[in-house]
């Protein structure tokens, strides 16, 4: 099946819609809540899931009416805030309880806000179940997508992703065999234009503060590495079935442009807007319709200043080697994955320099074996030992 939605039957939407948010206590979470207030006649949130936040959940839970909560870590079975959860919240632990939670009948959408492969099994279950997927939980499409993007029916899945929905937004109503590339855009992240001896000396509290966007701290040192850029440029490969090679990074500071395609006729569809990540989940939320947003608007007269450049895949070595890893296809993107998120919390946790992160996914990715993807399992065992060789080689490093 495809995700484009003229190349098919568009997968159809009840009114209201019975939202499952997945991840609800983070960045894009707690920002899909925020349009689910705004738009309450239209998205009843009936299900929401964190980790660890339970007195987040309870709150949420409380102001929402959920009829259902899961707390993916067992461990918070008996969390003291788990009392102040309200009487009508049915709540259950664990992964499995997530992927439950997402083929409940109770569910028409799955908003999946979960950071990292951990991710995947309910993104999964919520395709084979037939659910409309809002996708942000892009490291789970770059591992597998060989095994959900065959699952999706037009209309089905669409992208959280600023960029991806951008592009989305300039394919509805064109013709896959008509898209000639894309062009992806990126701010540059906190460290555009540094080199490498300035990189070696940054710090995790520099790269948090990101120019543009307010994110999960994850996302926030992969945007500063530049491994946010190639894992979207091999989510828009899956996404929109186009070879790596297609998806040209364009550095764009003023993040005006969220992303733009190119037709087999020269022509080229950009999408811009206000930099809110609001407005990408609502999309995804209301499409095919388009609904009314508080966001501030952008004067297009005021803006003077517009530029677009190259990516210096030579400083940012993380984009060179995840492109690398979608060229080289099957499980490898699995391991680069795995050692980009072990490594990215190293250096969050000042355990490791900058520029060990894509030292240890170079050295991850130099000695695995690839194959081509043929199970969640085979994906979730190679994963496992790809962190067990990262953790290695920072052990290895440090001493
Ligand atoms: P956050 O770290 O802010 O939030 C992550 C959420 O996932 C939290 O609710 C957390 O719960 C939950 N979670 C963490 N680990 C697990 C686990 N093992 N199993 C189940 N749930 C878990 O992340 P973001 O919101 O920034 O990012 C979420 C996803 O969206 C990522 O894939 C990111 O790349 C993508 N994205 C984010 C953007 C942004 O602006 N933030 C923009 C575009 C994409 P708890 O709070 O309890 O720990
Ligand atoms: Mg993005």
């Amino acid at each position: 099946m495809s995700i484009f939605v003229n190349e098919g039957e568009a997968h159809k939407r009840p009114n209201p819609q019975r939202v499952a948010i997945l991840g609800a206590s983070g960045s894009i979470g707690s920002q899909t809540l925020d349009v689910c207030r705004q738009h309450a006649d239209r998205l009843d949130v009936v299900a929401i899931t964190v980790y660890d936040s339970v007195s987040f959940a309870a709150k949420a839970a409380r102001e929402f009416g959920c009829r259902h909560v899961v707390i993916a870590n067992e461990a918070r079975r008996n969390d003291p805030a788990l009392a102040d959860m309200p009487e009508q919240a049915e709540v259950t632990f664990g992964p499995e309880a997530l992927e439950e939670l997402v083929r409940s009948d109770d569910v028409d959408s799955v908003v999946s806000a979960v950071v990292g492969f951990a991710g995947i099994r309910a993104g999964y279950a919520a395709l084979k179940a037939g659910k409309a997927l809002m996708y942000a939980n892009k490291e789970s499409l770059v591992v597998g997508g060989d095994l959900l993007m065959p699952l999706v029916k037009p209309g089905q899945l669409i992208p959280v992703d600023s960029e991806h929905s951008a592009i989305y937004q300039c394919l509805v109503g064109e013709h896959r065999s008509d898209l000639y590339r894309i062009w992806l855009t990126c701010s540059g992240g906190p460290f555009y234009g540094m080199g490498r001896e300035e990189l070696s000396h940054v710090t995790a509290a520099m790269a948090l503060k990101h120019p543009t966007w307010s994110m999960g701290s994850k996302i926030t040192i992969d945007s500063a590495t530049l491994m946010n850029k190639g894992l979207e440029v091999l989510e828009a490969h899956h996404l929109f079935e186009v070879p790596v090679d297609q998806v040209n990074v364009l550095v764009h500071p003023q993040s005006m442009v969220h992303s733009m395609v190119e037709f087999s006729d020269g022509v080229v569809k950009a999408q811009l807007g206000p930099s809110d990540m609001r407005i990408p989940i609502q999309y995804a939320l209301s499409f095919p319709e388009r609904w009314e947003t508080p966001c501030e608007r952008v004067d297009y007269r005021d803006v003077c200043d517009f530029s677009f450049g190259h990516a210096d895949e030579e400083a940012f070595g993380c984009l060179r080697l995840a492109k690398e890893a979608g060229r080289t296809g099957g499980t490898m993107p699995c391991v680069m994955n795995a050692a980009n998120e072990v490594a990215n919390l190293a250096f969050r946790q000042g355990r490791c320099g900058f520029l060990d992160i894509e030292a240890t996914v170079e050295a991850v990715m130099g000695v695995h074996d690839v194959a081509p993807v043929e199970s969640l399992a085979q994906l979730e065992e190679l994963d496992s030992k790809a962190r067990d060789a990262a953790r290695a080689y920072l052990e290895g490093i440090a001493s």
